[in-house]
C-alpha cells in the first residue's frame, strides 16, 4: 500500500505550495500534472490553412509539447508546455488565444455546411464565423456554448449548446438552453430567422437579457427553468 513514511511534512507542504494554478491572463490551461500548461489557439470552426497547422506543429516541436490534442471545441491544444515557454510560444504562434476557460462564450462549434458538406442547405460556417467574431470570449453570467448546423443533422451539437442553429432552405431555427454535461438538456426552439444578420440580432438579445436576468453563474437552460420558456421568450423577441 503506498504510504508518506519517510516524507518529512515539511517536504509535503513544499510540495503542495508547487502545484500550479491555470493563467488566466496567458490563455494557459495547467494539466493533470500541475506542473505543465496547455495553450489552446484560436481555431474558428476548426478550419486551418497548411501553413497554420505548420505553425501549431513547429512551435509544439520547439518547446517540447507531449501532444497536440484536437477539442469537441474544435480547437488544436498544444499540450504539455513548461510555464517558462509560454510567452515565447504565443509569439511565435502570432495567434490569439482561444477563449478555452472562464465565464463567457467559450466556442461557437461549426459543421462545414454548403461550403464543404454534400448535404449542407445553409451556410452554417458564414453563420458561424459572424458569431464567432462578434461574441466569442464575451462575457457572460455563466460558461456558454453556441453550435451551428448545415442542415438538421446536428453535426454541430445545436440541440446541446446554450445556444444552437440550425440551417434550412430558407434561413435558420434558433434554439437555446441545451447542455450536454452533468444535467444534460435538450434545448428549446425559441425562433426562426431569415439571414445570417438576424440571427445575430436574436443571438445579442439572448446575450442582453440573460446578462441582464440571470445569476451569477447561472447557465441559461438553469435560468430558463427557473423563470421558465414562455417568460424568457417574451424577454427575449
Ligand atoms: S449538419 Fe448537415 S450540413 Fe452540417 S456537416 Fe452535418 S450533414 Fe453536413
Amino acid at each position: 500500500m503506498y504510504s508518506n513514511a519517510g516524507i518529512e511534512a515539511t517536504e509535503v507542504i513544499g510540495m503542495a505550495d508547487e502545484k500550479k494554478n491555470d493563467i488566466p491572463e496567458k490563455g494557459a490551461v495547467v494539466q493533470r500534472d500541475r506542473e505543465t500548461y496547455a495553450i489552446a489557439p484560436d481555431t474558428p470552426a476548426g478550419v486551418v490553412s497548411p501553413d497554420t497547422l505548420r505553425k501549431i506543429a513547429d512551435v509544439s516541436e520547439k518547446y517540447g509539447a507531449a501532444a497536440i490534442k484536437i477539442t469537441s471545441a474544435q480547437r488544436m491544444v498544444i499540450v504539455g508546455l513548461k510555464e517558462e515557454d509560454i510567452d515565447s510560444a504565443w509569439n511565435d504562434l502570432e495567434m490569439s488565444p482561444g477563449a478555452a476557460i472562464g465565464l463567457c462564450v467559450r466556442s461557437v462549434k461549426i459543421c462545414p455546411g454548403t461550403t464543404f458538406c454534400k448535404r449542407g442547405i445553409a451556410d452554417s460556417l458564414g453563420l458561424g464565423l459572424a458569431l464567432h467574431g462578434e461574441y466569442h470570449g464575451m462575457n457572460l453570467p455563466a460558461k456558454f456554448k453556441i453550435g451551428v448546423s448545415g442542415c438538421p443533422n446536428c453535426c454541430g451539437e445545436s440541440w446541446v449548446k446554450d445556444l444552437g442553429f440550425f440551417g434550412f432552405k430558407k434561413g435558420f431555427k434558433v434554439v437555446v438552453g441545451g447542455e450536454a454535461g452533468k444535467k444534460p438538456r435538450i434545448a428549446q426552439e425559441l425562433t426562426y430567422v431569415e439571414s445570417i444578420d438576424d440571427a445575430k440580432k436574436v443571438a445579442r438579445s439572448v446575450f442582453d437579457y440573460y446578462t441582464a436576468n440571470a445569476k451569477p453563474k447561472e447557465r441559461i437552460g438553469d435560468f430558463i427553468d427557473r423563470i421558465g420558456f414562455e417568460e424568457f421568450t417574451k424577454g427575449v423577441l
